[in-house]
């Protein structure tokens, strides 16, 4: 059973093939980060302009890799949210197209859904009960799957998202965008014994909160400036990563002792975080239960992931409407 996928809700265009739901056979991923760089984000117009203009060669690469043509397709899958308006219509309207054109199913599939299947790419042992962490440029839950399709959210920011708190420190720091893989590669060897501030919790929910810390690491910069004392950038960027990683952790491995589950999964382009991973590998061990988190390549956004979720819904609940819209607020 042959799934195409399609993803273009953010500044990635990208189209896969994969083989029963979890088997890749061709993941092509085309990203804009040069095109938005100089602006230090992403521009949304441009991004869509981007899409459009990637969105067929892509396609046809995609095929190509994995050998066969539309007529060997047997769904087609394509994010309809949350993400850009702009760049979500250019993916779906191109999916739809093709899917009216010959005829083949179609499925919309969350953006969200599709980083948490991420996991079960050439990995189709992987089974709930299981509490996952998602964190990504504009999303952090924590949740919990009693089964594949169904979401329990535990917690979520109550204001930034992980990923952002971690654009947004490294632009502070002059280490352009996006600032999350910049921020891991100077903290590896730093010291991170700076101490900025963490949120108390929210009466024994789940939440996260990433704002305050942002903005100590962004006091801490003024104070040092108006000191005339010079700024050790690896240093910061360490021990931010270090507050924003206990944060996550602290909130993720007490719903696992709460609920008593075995296996963890993360996702999301956070999910790349080196320290991140190891911690949580640490704690799961010491538990003696699994922690599992995609190759790092599956991590960021790609379609191979949107294929997986559009996979698993489809077999649950078959095609979705053509007349689905592009729903840039949708939630799990
Ligand atoms: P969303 O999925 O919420 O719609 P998005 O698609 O923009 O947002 P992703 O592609 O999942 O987000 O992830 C991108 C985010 O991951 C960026 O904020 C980026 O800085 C962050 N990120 C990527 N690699 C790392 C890393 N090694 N450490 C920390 N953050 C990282
Ligand atoms: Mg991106
Ligand atoms: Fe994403």
């Amino acid at each position: 059973f042959i799934t195409l996928g399609i993803e273009s809700s953010c500044d990635e265009t990208s189209v896969a093939v994969i083989a029963d739901g979890t088997v890749i056979r061709s993941n092509i991923i085309s990203s804009q980060l040069e095109q938005h760089a100089k602006f230090g984000g992403v521009v949304p117009e441009i991004a869509a302009r981007c899409h459009l203009e990637a969105v067929l060669p892509i396609y046809r690469l995609a095929l190509a890799e994995a050998g066969i043509t539309l007529e060997e397709v047997d769904l087609i899958a394509a994010t309809y949210g949350p993400g850009l308006i702009g760049s979500l219509l250019v993916g779906l309207s191109f999916a739809k197209g093709l899917a009216l054109a010959k005829k083949i199913p179609f499925i919309g599939v969350n953006h969200i859904e599709g980083h948490i299947y991420a996991n079960i790419l050439e990995r189709p042992e992987v089974k709930p009960p299981l509490v996952c962490l998602t964190v990504s440029g504009g999303h952090t839950d924590l949740l919990y799957l009693e089964k594949w399709g169904s979401y329990r959210i535990l917690g979520r920011t109550r204001d930034d998202a992980a990923g952002e708190a971690f654009d947004k420190v490294a632009r502070v720091l002059g280490l352009g965008y996006p600032g999350g893989p910049q921020i891991d590669r100077i903290a590896r060897e730093a010291a991170d014994d700076l101490e900025f501030v963490q949120p108390k919790g929210f009466g024994g929910n789940y939440d996260f909160s990433f704002s305050g810390l942002k903005t100590a690491v962004i006091n801490y910069l003024h104070r040092q400036k108006q000191l005339g004392e010079a700024v050790d950038s690896a240093r910061v960027a360490a021990s931010f990563q270090r507050q924003a990683v206990a944060q996550l952790t602290s909130r993720l491995f007490k719903a696992v002792d709460d609920l008593g589950v075995r296996t963890i999964l993360l996702s999301g382009g956070v999910a790349a975080n080196s320290k991140l991973r190891q911690v949580c590998l640490a704690e799961a061990e010491r538990r003696g239960i699994r922690c599992l988190y995609p190759p790092l390549t599956l991590c960021t956004d790609n379609a191979a992931m949107i294929a997986a979720a559009g996979y698993f819904r489809f077999q649950s609940e078959g095609p979705s409407d053509l007349e689905i819209t592009a729903q840039p607020d949708l939630c799990l």
